[in-house]
């Protein structure tokens, strides 16, 4: 059995994805780099070479999970400038998820400074961060799992200072038919099994993937970026590994 995700009706999304992401947890790491083959790290310092923050840059991660994108960040305005004036709220639904989050920081520079901050929360509903207060807006691998993504994308908006950006990195739709095939065995048979073998949860998995074919393809994101009123220069996004994933963004102008 599986969790059926395409016929869950929308007022009980939220609490499944809770759930799926309160078992997956302890186990999310490792199972991003042994689903990926280490890809995801690849995309992710990609993704933040895109975003190529500045020295003071003010950044929400949201859907930040066990951040990942918050720790690349903070490296990036280190290594690339020597800036320790950046900071990233790591802002995420699930307390299990940014419980790993912090025990991760406990072991960096970063710990017990300014740098970095924990909130717990909805991407639908941003209520404690102030208008035009965030130079950045990241969400990794979040976007799909939420249930009004217009809301999530409206938001990002109300959030961002003029000039900020949003940028989203996200799994996407797959063009070439021959690579789209293998990909369908990959994720449809090999990782609900990968799941059940590593995690011993084949369900959280099952969602997962289900979740990635619900979500709009490239193109259709990209105008629902714009709907929001985010400027977008050129297509609005940029494919990574044939579209397995891609980056979109946008600036508020
Ligand atoms: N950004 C991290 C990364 O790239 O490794 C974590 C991605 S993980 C696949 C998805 C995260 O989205 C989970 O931590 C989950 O709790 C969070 N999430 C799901 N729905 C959310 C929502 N409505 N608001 C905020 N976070 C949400």
């Amino acid at each position: 059995t599986h969790f059926g995700f395409q016929n869950v009706p929308e007022n009980m999304k939220e609490a499944l994805v809770k759930q799926v992401f309160a078992n997956v947890a302890s186990k999310y790491d490792i199972m991003n780099d042994v689903m990926s083959g280490g890809v995801h790290r690849l995309w992710k310092d990609h993704f933040m070479r895109t975003l190529a923050p500045t020295p003071g840059t003010k950044l929400l991660d949201v859907a930040g999970g066990t951040g990942d994108i918050a720790m690349r960040f903070l490296d990036y305005c280190k290594e690339t400038h020597g800036d320790n004036t950046a900071s990233v709220t790591v802002f995420d639904i699930n307390p299990n998820m940014l419980e790993v989050g912090k025990e991760r920081f406990t072991k960096t520079p970063y710990h017990n400074t300014q740098q970095v901050s924990f909130m717990e929360g909805n991407a639908e509903n941003l209520e404690h961060i102030p208008d035009n207060s965030m130079d950045a807006y990241t969400i990794a691998f979040g976007i799909r799992n939420c249930t009004h993504v217009d809301r999530v994308l409206k938001e990002a908006y109300r959030v961002l200072k003029p000039g900020g950006r949003f940028m989203c990195l996200e799994f996407s739709k797959v063009e070439n038919p021959v690579i789209s095939k293998v990909y369908d065995v990959f994720s449809f048979d090999v990782i609900p099994t990968m799941g059940q073998i590593v995690a011993n949860d084949r369900d959280s998995y099952q969602y997962l993937v289900e979740s990635i074919r619900k979500f709009p393809p490239q193109k259709e994101f990209a105008k629902m970026i714009k709907d929001a009123g985010f400027t977008v220069m050129g297509q609005g996004y940029e494919d990574l590994t044939f579209g397995v994933a891609a980056i979109h963004s946008g600036f508020k102008l």
